[in-house]
């Protein structure tokens, strides 16, 4: 008999789920309708909720699974439905299933340069769709650790350096996930800011520092994103594994910010049964595990008593709430999966998310009048680069090359995204001669490069999950190549694709630089249409880029010296909340380029500024476009000093489209929590003057004002 048939009369009428619009009719709330449904569980049904298995790891996999992540297996005769999850950072990752078309998003440092709720959202509802149109139901996407160490391998599914920038957008990438009757999560809780070190290393960093940057990034996604589940990270905080951290999980998570989802693991982050006491509600990949704690040692453990059945039972309600919650029982169908319309988000978010950093005397957008186009490295005959490991999306028609030597196997190698910069241009400049020299011997290149009208050198740099860079140079020769063909052509312009901010030790010989980062399954075409005009540049840095090693906190990357990760060791952060480009101004050191930065084919003026106080501060000023063409900029408002101390900290932007002449009056409210310390176990707002400026960047105050803000004491 079809198990749906089985559901008893009572479990329908809890259910009572709408199969049309996937959402509950019922009047109870999911927290009611979940505590019936645990009520008719056996203790078996409740244990088999809280572990579930890496299917791409099994061979055969069970029934009804598809190759990837994490699977569940749910419980018909309840009507509750099996858990299917994919990562999901920068679309559906593949996890090794060969020929399954997906569409790939720009990486995350890209989203985070276009400053945009609404592009991050776009981005999460396509790849939510396309996720339920592969059978998923539960997305390992929302990664929201902050940039801290630039070097850091997964920095490219990350938001950025600051708090506010990455967990506003991680907040609308996750509700964009969840429109579409999936639950997100949010990832790595908490403070998993390098790959190096990752299962052994332990962050040691006061709780004002971990509170006032990477938890308040975290503390923005889960309010206005309000994911269905957190992974906790592999990592150790102050000696204690963030998948079994009491203060991280139970007092900070579910107890000041009332989280009410539930805690996966991260694959493999499980270290003991007492983690289920300590804050973990569901074991992840528990084949990586030393055992499968959450199967039959909880069992045991909810029997002797050494974990509550209350607490057992709390765990399978936050999963199982959630489920309802999000639409995950009888959600509507998916539709057919159609990759052509998805690419056009990708595109568009690519086109959004490139920085223009250097453009001397106008040599971009590419003149009509430049004929001979000489296209030079980075494999663009081929297609772009991406960023490996489980967040990994392979489009079809993707290239796959093997990883460097120390890369781990599940890095899978490095794949380039279809979709070449050299056709685009091609087809962007159609009256030009667009030729291609694989740039793989400097003097070669150099020779392509002389005789044309312009150079392009598309340089790459890949990192990934499990392989930090171990400096920010470009590997592979690269300056020299670019450097060679600087020197044979005034007109150079490089294009990185990277997802580190790399040193540009040639910057002074080219004419202009074009951040493009990994920028997905479109960026190609994206990258030429900057290149040539068609879209006018607008992305900003959402990350600083350091002009050597030694301006950063940690001048050498923590644990790299150590061999095979076998050696424990603390990760320390002498920049304590003050991440990026805060550190950058208490240590009054000039970046290359600073956080927010970005220029435009057109020009803006700000002008003014009117600043109030009270409760908060409220800043109000004028943006025009003084420039030839129609562009979009970002204000951007910082703090930049509070009674207490001087410091700096993004507290608003705006993006603003603006025809040439156009102007507009933008408002912006500071949350109370930036203006605040966190002391004595919430956030105090001192009384007395803020001074603010307004600027096109950190570092390039244009209006600056101040205002009288009233003493707080706010929740924690
Ligand atoms: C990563 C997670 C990922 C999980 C499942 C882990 O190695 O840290 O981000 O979701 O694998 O693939």
């Amino acid at each position: 008999m079809n198990s749906k048939l089985m559901i008893s009369a009572a479990t329908a009428l809890v259910l009572m789920a709408a199969p049309a619009a996937g959402k509950p009719k019922t009047a109870l709330s999911p927290d009611a309708r979940a505590d019936a449904l645990i009520a008719k569980m056996t203790l078996d049904e409740q244990i088999a909720l809280v572990h579930g298995v890496m299917p791409a790891l099994m061979n055969p996999m069970p029934a009804g699974t598809t190759r990837s992540a994490g699977y569940i297996a749910g419980l018909p005769r309840l009507h509750i439905p099996d858990l299917k999850e994919s990562d999901a950072s920068l679309g559906v990752a593949n996890a090794g299933r060969s020929h399954d078309d997906a569409t790939a998003l720009p990486s995350g440092l890209s989203l985070a340069a276009t400053f945009s709720e609404p592009t991050a959202q776009a981005g999460g509802a396509m790849i939510g769709r396309q996720a339920r149109q592969k059978g998923f139901n539960v997305l390992l996407a929302g990664g929201v650790d902050l940039v801290r160490e630039p070097r850091n391998g997964r920095n490219f599914e990350y938001l950025g350096e600051d708090p506010l920038l990455a967990g506003r957008l991680a907040a609308a990438a996750i509700r964009g996930i969840q429109s579409q009757h999936m639950v997100s999560t949010a990832k790595h809780f908490a403070l998993n800011d390098q790959e190096t070190g990752r299962m052994i290393a332990s962050v040691e960093a006061p709780e004002a520092a971990q509170r006032e940057s990477d938890l308040l990034a975290f503390e923005l996604a889960l309010e206005g994103g309000k994911p269905g589940s957190v992974m906790c990270a592999y990592n150790k905080v102050g000696g204690i594994y963030a998948c079994e951290h009491p203060r991280l999980l139970n007092d900070i998570l579910k107890g000041d910010w009332g989280y009410k989802g539930w805690v996966m693991s991260d694959w493999g982050a499980v270290h003991s049964v007492d983690a289920a006491n300590r804050g973990l509600d569901q074991e992840s990949g528990q084949q990586l595990d030393k055992q499968v704690f959450f199967a039959g040692p909880l069992k045991a453990a909810v029997e002797s008593g050494q974990v509550s059945k209350a607490r057992l039972h709390d765990m399978v309600h936050r999963v199982v709430r959630e489920m309802i919650a999000n639409g995950l029982i009888d959600p509507p169908d998916a539709g057919p999966l159609d990759t052509v319309k998805d690419g056009e988000v990708a595109l568009h978010a690519a086109e959004q998310g490139i920085v223009l950093l250097k453009n001397d005397r106008g040599l971009l957008p590419l003149a009509a009048s430049a004929k001979r186009i000489a296209v030079i490295g980075g494999h663009a005959d081929i297609g772009v680069l991406s960023g490996g490991g489980s967040s990994q999306v392979i489009p079809l028609g993707s290239t796959h090359f093997a990883p460097p030597k120390g890369a781990p196997f599940w890095s899978q190698g490095i794949w380039f995204h279809g979709g070449s910069p050299l056709k685009g241009l091609q087809a962007a400049a159609p009256g030009a001669q667009v030729s291609f020299d694989p740039g793989t011997d400097p003097a070669a290149a150099a020779a392509a490069a002389k005789g044309a009208d312009v150079a392009i050198v598309f340089a790459t740099h890949w990192v990934s999950e499990a392989y930090d860079a171990r400096d920010l140079s470009l590997p592979d020769n690269q300056d020299a190549l670019i450097a060679a063909v600087a020197a044979a052509n005034p007109h150079t312009v490089v294009v990185l694709e990277s997802g580190v901010p790399n040193l540009m030790p040639w910057l002074d010989q080219v004419g202009a630089v074009v951040e493009a980062w990994y920028p997905g399954g479109r960026g190609g075409e994206a990258i030429a249409n900057v290149l040539t005009g068609k879209v006018a540049p607008s992305g900003r840095l959402p990350i600083t880029f350091p002009a050597a090693l030694a301006q950063l906190p940690n001048p050498a990357l923590p644990g790299a010296d150590l061999p095979n990760e076998t050696t424990p060791f603390d990760i320390r952060y002498p920049e304590g909340s003050d991440v990026g480009y805060r550190w950058f101004a208490r240590q009054g050191a000039k970046p290359l380029f600073p956080f927010g930065y970005g220029l435009s084919y057109s020009a803006f003026r700000y002008s003014g500024l009117k600043v109030a106080g009270g409760k908060t501060v409220t800043a109000s000023f004028t943006v025009t476009n003084t420039g030839p063409r129609a562009a979009t900029d970002t204000p951007q408002l910082y703090l930049k000093s509070e009674p207490r101390r001087a410091q700096q900290r993004l507290i608003g932007w705006s993006r603003v489209t603006l025809k040439p002449g156009e102007s507009r009056t933008v408002t912006l409210a500071a949350d109370p929590r930036l203006l605040a310390n966190w002391a004595d176990h919430g956030w105090r707002v001192d009384p007395g003057s803020y001074a603010l400026f307004v600027g096109s960047d950190a570092m390039t105050p244009v209006l600056a004002g101040s205002a009288k803000v009233m003493a707080a004491s706010l929740k924690p």
